[in-house]
């Protein structure tokens, strides 16, 4: 396919007028063509409404039709074959065999939500029959059901641009609930984007669905991403990003007349706990596994191990020489953008600079630009408590060793921990009541908690959480990975009295869609998937 460096409004090809992006490719700095003209209010406008004529006839699709569009927006990103990988590597400087990786996922994770959305269990029907004869009061009949929120802007991350970008979990989980979407491409690959765009675009057409099921914009946050946030027709954000930029969403969608949800994932720096015999009895092999992890994808994962914590003592110091030396090989990798290269040179900049950080070894000098040279560095548990700023996400192949004294220690600096997204306690079996006694702070501060297991690589399957307190993420009472997700785009509605004629096929009595009811408090036993 010809990239056009047009957004796509519906089915509609259409060129912005506001300030071009270009991809750039990191590894060699070159400009890619076409540019992407950047849009305005007025497409904005455009996107919305379109979105809005869009939602009635697609939030009543049937479960069977919802979930063939979701397969068929995968069938169409595998179409795009060898194409859509070459401009995402060009795009990113992502390695090819990473990148398929991610297709994978992607067209897994959209085929999942398909079989969420088949199997019904997510309509979460309730219902109590009406009890004419209860005394002192008869009860009414009450049904309830989930329905979808409406539109949902979603910005695309940079560090997925399949997984978690244009068709990636927060369209699949929004398209799942029955939510129109229109996307906020991420700059960093805006030819990507388009050839995702256009998959899902012809996905939209080839199901007979309103073309305003999904758009693609681009443009600069600040104005095409603020006017998405306040057009009062969109109900509902997902992002993936900095915390800046997560915060000033959250900020615009509270300020709005009618405020609404934005599920921003943000910043985490998943703490790894060490635990005394563990470290004891594996430090190398701990410390093997630890570097692997931080160094993966230069460190650009949001679920990198960025914060060790263990007790002092000779098994944590064969632990940090170990790592150290494994650390010293690791080869200079190329960061997604030279913005996001810059960001990861300031932070390892400020901890080298603050006395309270000691560097303890750095990985291969940079061959070329915008390459992420990996750094450990150690801290005392005192200096961690006393400088906030030593938590500050340093998103790269940086992490940072707290150095404790004793048990009670581990746990001030754990209690001081902002929200994560993940925790990962390594620990052996004399371990065990160790790690019991911190398990209920643990799980105050982070939505996964991981034994002997390290962050990265989030499987996308239903007991999945990817999320956690502030600033892991805005909305702690949900997940952007799994099919929990789909849950962010939902609200439920009460139908009370309603004759069965009027009710939706869900809520009727002969149960037509066969869901697994919670029929007058008890489980009922069929569903679609037998
Ligand atoms: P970003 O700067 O937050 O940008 C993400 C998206 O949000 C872009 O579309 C951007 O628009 C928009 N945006 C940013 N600030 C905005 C604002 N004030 N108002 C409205 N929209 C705004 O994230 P990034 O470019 O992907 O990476 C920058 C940093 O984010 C990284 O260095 C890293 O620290 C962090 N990051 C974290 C994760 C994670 O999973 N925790 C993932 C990726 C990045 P524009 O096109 O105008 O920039």
């Amino acid at each position: 396919m010809t990239l056009t460096g047009n957004m796509l409004i519906g089915q509609q090809r259409i060129a912005g007028n506001r300030e071009a992006i270009r991809g750039i490719d990191p590894a060699t700095h070159t400009v890619l063509e076409p540019a992407y003209a950047g849009g305005s209010a007025a497409h904005v406008e455009q996107a919305c409404a379109l979105a809005w004529a869009a939602l009635d006839s697609y939030r009543e699709t049937t479960l069977d039709a919802r979930s063939e569009f979701l397969e068929a927006i995968a069938h169409e990103i595998e179409a795009l074959g060898d194409e859509l990988i070459d401009r995402a590597a060009a795009e990113t400087g992502l390695p090819r065999g990473r990148l398929l990786g991610e297709r994978g996922r992607t067209c897994q994770q959209l085929r999942l939500f398909a079989r969420t959305v088949r199997n019904g269990e997510w309509l979460d029907v309730r219902v109590d029959t009406a009890q004419p004869q209860r005394q002192p009061l008869p009860r009414s009949d009450l049904r309830q059901r989930q329905v979808p929120l409406g539109p949902v802007a979603v910005f695309g991350a940079s560090n997925f641009p399949l997984a978690f970008s244009v068709a990636g979990g927060d369209t699949a989980s929004a398209l799942a609930a029955g939510c129109p979407v229109i996307v906020k491409a991420h700059s960093a690959h805006p030819g990507t984007s388009e050839l995702i765009g256009h998959a899902l675009a012809r996905a939209v057409k080839a199901c007979g669905l309103p073309p305003g099921v999904f758009s693609l914009l681009y443009g600069s946050g600040r104005e095409v991403g603020i006017a998405l946030v306040t057009d009062p027709r969109i109900k509902a954000v997902g992002f993936t990003g900095s915390r800046s930029g997560g915060l000033a969403l959250v900020q615009a969608a509270q300020a709005r007349p009618v405020p609404i949800p934005v599920y921003a994932e943000m910043s985490s720096i998943n703490p790894v706990l060490l635990f005394p015999a563990a470290l004891h009895n594996r430090a190398q092999a701990l410390a093997e596994g630890f570097v692997a992890s931080l160094t993966l994808g230069a460190g650009q994962f949001c679920t990198n191990p960025g914060l060790v914590i263990a007790r002092k003592g000779p098994a944590l110091n064969s632990f940090i020489a170990a790592a150290a030396e494994r650390l010293r090989h690791s080869p200079a990798q190329t960061m997604l953008t030279p913005g996001i290269f810059n960001a990861y040179e300031a932070g390892v900049t400020a901890l080298l600079e603050n006395p309270r950080a000691q560097l303890c070894a750095e990985g291969l000098r940079s061959t070329g630009p915008n390459q992420c040279q990996a750094r450990l560095f150690t801290t005392q548990s005192s200096d961690f408590l006393a400088d906030h700023s030593l938590q500050a996400e340093v998103f790269g192949a940086a992490s940072l060793i707290v150095q404790c004294s004793d048990d009670d220690e581990i746990r001030q600096v754990i209690e001081r921990l902002e929200g994560q997204l993940t925790a990962s306690l390594h620990l052996d079996d004399e371990d065990l009541e160790q790690a019991r006694a911190l398990l209920s702070t643990l799980e105050r501060k982070a939505g996964r908690l991981l034994v002997n297991g390290w962050p990265t690589g989030v499987e996308v399957c239903e007991a999945m959480v990817h999320g956690g307190p502030f600033p892991a993420t805005s909305d702690s009472r949900t997940t952007s990975v799994g099919t929990a997700a789909i849950h962010r785009f939902l609200r439920p509605v009460c139908y009370q009295d309603f004759p069965d004629s009027l009710l939706p096929g869900a809520l009727k009595q002969a149960n037509p869609l066969r869901l697994r009811r919670l029929l007058d408090g008890q489980r009922e036993a069929h569903n679609n998937a037998q």
